[in-house]
């Protein structure tokens, strides 16, 4: 079954009140500040970039409400979307991803320009990223998988994601051809810069697992930011130490082309694909062939199908280390 015949996977954690994080002293609504030192990192957590992916949300909720403060710096926590968030019904969980377009694309130039709910709320957030130095974007997945940590192309975030000890595979990509994500906006892509970057996929968007790993990245994110040591942190949120698999560079994404676009198997993600050439799925009536040995399918998924929306990602294992 597709999701176009409605299905949606089980809604297990309910959906967080969030509400007494609307007023704030920031002056900007469901943004709010936890200050160490006027020096030190300037962390920004984000959650909510995408309306119904909220187990982000419920860590970061839990974050502000046990009034951990940074050793250093200042922890910003940004509830994105929250006009699509204040949407989602769990009998139709898909539906609330966004308002009018999606909120992980409009990082680029053109973010001063159109009056989009997302655009309006991204300018509102702007200031906040744009002092950042430290980001971590927390989001989930249509389908049930291992986490993931998205990079983009930088090493300074390679390396950063691989001192996590987290048992998520490190994925790096560029990003996509219908906008720029928050985690590559501006100053966060400069080759020449020191900003860190990364976004999780922690897992699907409603299971409990998911939110065990957005605590245990959140709060590993945090002391590799230098705003917290381990002895900070909460009973029950750090997960074991890990060694993460090999990263794996996204070398190709798979755009769908028509509304019939449709896997050959049930693909979740992480599969190898042996050979080159074998047939992972058919669009628009032609099939689509993986394009080398050893491919890696990265997030395959039609829950959110369209014309022109990513359908799932091929990449390579890397072996050698990075510098
Ligand atoms: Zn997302």
């Amino acid at each position: 079954m597709s999701a176009r015949d409605g299905f949606s996977h089980p809604v297990e954690l309910p959906a967080p009140d969030l509400s007494r994080w609307a007023d704030s002293p920031t002056g900007v609504p469901y943004v709010h500040e936890r200050v160490g030192s006027p020096d030190g990192p300037q962390v920004l957590i984000a959650a909510l970039v995408h309306g119904n992916e909220y187990s982000g949300a419920i860590a970061l909720d839990a974050f502000l409400t046990s009034g951990l403060l940074p050793r250093a710096g200042r922890i910003t926590a940004v509830f994105c979307n929250v006009a699509a968030f204040g949407r989602f019904d769990a009998r139709k969980p898909d539906a609330s991803r966004f308002i009018d377009e999606d909120f992980n694309r409009v990082w680029g130039d053109s973010l001063h320009s159109g009056t989009s709910a997302e655009r309006v709320r991204a300018r509102q957030i702007l200031p906040f990223v744009q002092r950042a130095t430290h980001v971590l974007d927390l989001h989930s997945m249509h389908e049930p998988a291992p986490p993931l940590l998205v990079t983009g192309l930088l090493p300074r975030n390679i390396a950063f994601a691989q001192t996590l000890q987290l048992p998520a595979q490190v994925i790096i990509d560029s990003g996509h051809d219908d906008g720029v994500r928050l985690r590559d906006h501006g100053p966060f892509a400069d080759p020449a810069g020191q900003r860190i970057a990364l976004l999780l996929e922690a897992g699907q968007h409603w299971q409990a697992s998911s939110l065990q790993v957005a605590r245990n990245t959140l709060m590993r994110f945090l002391m590799a930011a230098g705003s917290l040591t381990r002895n900070d942190v909460p009973a029950g949120w750090l997960q074991p130490d890990a060694l993460p698999p090999p990263p794996v560079h996204v070398t190709h994404r798979v755009v769908a082309q028509a509304m019939d676009f449709a896997f050959t198997q049930a693909f979740t993600g992480g599969e190898v694909i042996a050979h080159a050439g074998t047939v992972i799925a058919h669009d628009a009536g032609q099939p689509v062939l993986t394009p080398y040995d050893d491919c890696v399918l990265v997030m395959p998924s039609v829950r959110q199908l369209r014309v022109g929306v990513t359908t799932v990602r091929f990449g390579r294992v890397v072996h050698a280390t990075l510098e």
